[in-house]
């Protein structure tokens, strides 16, 4: 479904938006040690550099699926915050945060990680970019994303999310 607001051009990815408030869902996942610090410290690390967090949910713990034999249970959370930079300058700063946060960014899929840190709508843009897809294509049929996200998401944003 089109909304008003989407458009879809991979230069959306290139565009710095405009307006006041400019919605950003990001859902953050870890199943390795002191998740919950390195969390803490992604979120100061967004609010330091431009990302104003507003609402952060509960955290979620779920079965790792799909990884290593023996991997560790999953924590996730979801955060809204408002973004004015372009979409892959948030990608940028979301993979340094990794980086910084041990997680090589050379990293297979599927396997245990100290911190995932997922773009999952930039308000009802649709991006469709070599390094970056918004709403994130496979967030609508991930649980880990979505029971946390209704929390925080004002609800026509979620209908999108869920829909997307
Ligand atoms: P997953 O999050 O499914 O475990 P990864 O984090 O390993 O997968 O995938 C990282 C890659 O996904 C990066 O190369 C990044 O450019 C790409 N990517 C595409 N769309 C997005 C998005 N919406 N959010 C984060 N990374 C994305
Ligand atoms: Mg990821």
């Amino acid at each position: 479904m089109q909304s008003p607001h989407s458009s879809s051009t991979a230069e959306q990815s290139e565009q710095k938006s405009t307006g006041s408030f400019n919605p950003v869902l990001l859902s953050f996942g870890g199943n390795l040690d002191g998740t919950m610090e390195r969390f803490e410290r992604a979120l100061r690390r967004l609010s330091m550099s431009g990302f104003n967090v507003l609402k952060v949910s509960g955290p979620l713990v779920n079965p790792a699926v799909g990884c290593e034999p023996g991997a560790g249970d999953f924590t996730n959370i979801s955060v809204l915050g408002d973004w004015n930079g372009t979409p892959l300058e948030l990608l940028d700063l979301t993979q340094s945060i990794e980086v910084e946060e041990g997680r090589p960014a050379d990293h297979p899929h599927w396997v245990s990680r100290t911190i995932d840190i997922d773009i999952i709508l930039m308000g009802f843009q649709t991006i469709d970019h070599p390094r970056l897809k918004v709403p994130h294509p496979l967030a609508a049929s991930r649980d880990f994303v979505l029971v946390p996200s209704r929390e925080i998401l004002p609800q026509e944003l979620m209908r999108f999310l869920e829909k997307a």
